[in-house]
């Protein structure tokens, strides 16, 4: 394919797919290109046994496009992707992505206004409008430790699993604490594994609950409105939430509370239990849900190595404490994914012919979490000061794709300009001052370049959608295409 096309998209999971259906519907000539051969995102990369989403199901899901069939209040993983595929169908936009398409190039031409583009398959040449869907958790964070490629087993990150590979009856270590690995240890010890797990830091754990739905719900959830007034209903403790995972004040405190009582009540030896009891603020990494990671630490099939995995001699994997631990024959990287260096802001270049990499190499930054000082028709989901603590990264997503439309529809050349991208990044840095995600932990929500965070929208959803919309009418500027392109669509 050459040519050119009005808006691409790059990526076919959640953020571009809303995208591509908010901008379509609203006239724009669209393709989204995706370097898998499937659409889903997070949820065709992550298919280790037991992922899940930690958020309702009812809230999980785009707001027009309402599930009254989820089989349970906290969806799994292939049930997420089996949702996304069916939204693709039923929005009748498979024919706009361009599969197996990967972006290796971008960049503005200021001469004719408009994004050259180079894909790895077949892919537009130029395109007025950009936007990057590419994921914000979808780069593996591989951590360097001596020995680990001369493992004799397999290695192999959460979201790279290989389902092909045994795990009854074999040694796995698993390294990390975070969310994928609560998902990932009970159900490796379910399926009769010994499990080793390295944890470097104790992760903050509340109980999930949550219950399968029947028929019953199905017909329920169908009737006109049940769905939503059951996302305003589960909305509605997002006030509680969000203050609890900010650190401040009395939520904060019953959360902790909360959460110690979870494992007092889950993990009887009091060693484990000092073991596993954080020693950072509430709420400073991502909180983890999960009724089952306790009872499975605890269960006698996992031994809790309380370090980081330092070195990897053949099978024996030494921990940080100096302890080693024999026989090991499979390593699970359950290390995170790098959220500020992120693999597609080396492929875009702006106005002045830097990259969206260099641009960010103080840290990353954004008006209204979207749109970048340089970059002109240019729109980042998932970007910087985009991930929700407390509550589904859909209803941003949704907001960002609203805030694209209303943005682009005007025509012509948008742009932020420096002081513009200044003003909102010292905003987002007063909103995170005193909070607990600058509590002292090391986390992904942070930018090691700023010091301060860097894919977090440290607010509600409410208060993004009021950035959005302060930004729209002051710091986006417009200017007429040039006369080498104008209205040449
Ligand atoms: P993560 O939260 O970033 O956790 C990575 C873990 O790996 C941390 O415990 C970290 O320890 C540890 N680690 C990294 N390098 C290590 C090393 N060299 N030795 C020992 N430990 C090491 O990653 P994740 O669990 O994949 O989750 C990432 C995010 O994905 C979540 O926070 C969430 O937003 C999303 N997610 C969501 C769901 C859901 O249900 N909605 C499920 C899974 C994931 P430190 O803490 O010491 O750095």
């Amino acid at each position: 394919m050459t040519g050119h096309v009005e808006v691409v998209v790059v990526g076919a999971g959640f953020a571009g797919i809303a995208a591509a259906v908010e901008l379509r519907d609203a006239g724009h000539d669209v393709l989204v290109v995706e370097r898998a051969d499937r659409v889903g995102g997070t949820w065709r990369e992550n298919v280790y046994p037991g992922v899940a989403c930690d958020v309702p199901a009812h809230l999980y899901s785009l707001e027009r496009h309402p599930n009254p069939g989820w089989s349970s209040e906290f969806a799994p993983g292939p049930e997420i992707a089996a949702y996304l595929d069916d939204v693709v169908d039923r929005e009748g936009l498979r024919g706009a992505i361009r599969f197996g398409t990967a972006l290796t190039d971008a960049a503005w031409d200021p001469t004719a206004d408009r994004w050259r583009l180079s894909f790895s398959g077949d892919g537009p040449d130029t395109a007025d409008v950009l936007v990057l869907g590419c994921g914000r958790l979808s780069e593996p964070r591989i951590p360097r430790i001596p020995g680990l490629v001369s493992f004799p087993g397999s290695v192999a990150h959460t979201a790279r699993w290989d389902s092909a590979e045994p795990v009854a009856g074999r040694r796995l270590a698993v390294v990390g604490t975070g969310s994928s690995a609560a998902q990932l240890v009970p159900e490796l010890v379910r399926a009769g594994a010994e499990v080793t797990l390295f944890q470097r830091s104790p992760a903050w754990v509340l109980p999930r609950g949550g219950r399968t739905y029947d028929a019953l719900d199905a017909v329920r959830f169908a009737a006109p409105g049940a769905i939503a007034r059951e996302r305003r209903a589960l909305a509605a403790g997002d006030g509680e939430r969000f203050a609890a995972r900010s650190g401040r004040g009395a939520a904060s405190a019953r959360a902790r509370r909360a959460a110690l009582a979870h494992l007092a009540a889950n993990v009887p030896d009091r060693a484990m239990r000092r073991a596993l009891t954080p020693s950072y603020p509430f709420g400073c990494k991502r909180v983890v849900l999960s009724d089952a990671f306790y009872p499975a630490v605890a269960g006698g099939a996992v031994t809790l190595e309380s370090s980081a995995l330092a070195a990897v001699e053949g099978r024996r994997l030494i921990g940080a404490s100096g302890v080693a631990h024999d026989g090991i024959d499979r390593i699970v990287l359950a290390t995170g994914f790098e959220t500020t260096h992120q693999p597609y802001a080396r492929l875009v270049r702006g106005e002045d012919g830097r990259t969206l990499a260099e641009h960010w190499a103080r840290g990353m930054r954004a008006v209204a979490s979207t749109m970048v000082a340089g970059f002109p028709n240019l729109f980042v989901l998932n970007g910087p000061h985009s991930a929700l603590p407390h509550a589904s990264s859909l209803l941003v997503l949704e907001r960002q794709a609203e805030f694209v439309r209303r943005v682009i529809g005007g025509g012509g050349v948008v742009r932020v300009d420096t002081d513009a991208e200044a003003r909102a990044t010292a905003e987002v840095a007063a909103r995170a001052s005193g909070t607990a995600w600058l509590g002292g932990c090391d986390s992904w929500y942070l930018d090691e370049r700023s010091g301060g965070v860097g894919v977090l929208w440290p607010g509600t959803v409410a208060d993004m959608a009021a950035a959005m919309d302060d930004a729209a009418r002051t710091a986006v500027t417009r200017t007429e295409r040039s006369a080498l392109t104008g209205g040449a669509r």
